[in-house]
């Protein structure tokens, strides 16, 4: 990696682009990655660069679907693999749940070199490298799935995932839960919860939020999801947004 100044303004951002570049030097992320990061970079702005109120409760709603759904998974693609591999492993290992490989852009190498550097950064059970089902609804490559995974779970996490195949998880009848820093985006506005936060401080908030909601009682976590509106999150991120642009045109 380049080396980069710790004491930089734009610390966090230079290194996230950084793993990107380094992802796809190594096979795991797609060129396309890159303007994805890119996309998300600017809403990061507009957030201003922190877990917002209405992220910290999306996160936490999100936690408690993932500890109530019967079979709940994590979608993991080229980005993701490049920005969070360890902290995806642990999450997936901390609520014994599959990481599943599923790429935009197919290629059976990529996904195979994202299973193996998933396992390296220590998740015990990674799939997708043999999907035997299809999600009905979408064209060949982006269809695919794994029985045991994406295909049969009940709840999906897909940080960064497409609007359509956001959608076609929707009409499974499926709980989908979005990390995308984008609240006007398609994947945002249809997810049954959207985290609008960056995926490098969502997953270790999520992380975190699934360790202290594993204590209570199942009832508490399912009234937690049963009153959850996420048209009115969405709402709050977008005043959220509105909020810190007035204060910067106040400057
Ligand atoms: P759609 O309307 O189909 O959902 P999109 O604008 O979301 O389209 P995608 O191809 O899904 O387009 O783009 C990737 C999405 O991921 C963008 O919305 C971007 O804001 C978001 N994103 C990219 N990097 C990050 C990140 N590090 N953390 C959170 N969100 C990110
Ligand atoms: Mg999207």
């Amino acid at each position: 990696m380049t080396d980069i100044p710790r004491l930089h303004p734009r610390y966090a951002s230079l290194v996230a682009r950084e793993k990107i570049v380094v992802g796809i030097n190594k096979g795991l992320t797609s060129q396309q990655g890159l303007i994805a990061q890119g996309r998300g970079e600017c809403f990061d702005y507009f957030v201003g660069e922190k877990t917002t109120a209405s992220a910290q409760e999306a996160t936490k709603i999100a936690a408690a679907m993932l500890l109530t759904a019967g079979q709940a998974v994590i979608s993991v693609n080229g980005n993701v693999a490049a920005l969070a591999a360890s902290e995806v492993a642990d999450l997936a290992n901390s609520l014994d749940i599959p990481l599943e490989v599923n790429l935009f852009h197919r290629s059976e190498e990529r996904v195979k070199k994202i299973a193996d550097h998933l396992r390296a950064a220590g998740a015990k059970k990674v799939i997708g490298e043999t999907p035997n089902a299809k999600i009905p609804g979408l064209e060949h490559a982006r269809a695919l799935a794994t029985k045991g995974g994406i295909y049969d779970a009940d709840a999906v996490l897909i940080p960064l995932e497409d609007g359509d195949r956001c959608e076609a998880l929707l009409a499974m009848g499926k709980k989908v839960i979005a990390i995308d820093l984008n609240p006007f985006s398609r994947t945002a506005q249809k997810a049954t919860v959207s985290i609008v936060d960056n995926l490098l401080r969502a997953i270790p908030n999520l992380a975190a939020q699934v360790k202290e909601l594993s204590t209570k009682p199942r009832p508490v976590l399912e009234e937690l999801v049963g009153q959850y509106d996420n048209k009115e999150i969405l709402a709050a991120a977008v005043r959220e947004i509105q909020s810190h642009f007035d204060k910067e045109a106040a400057k």
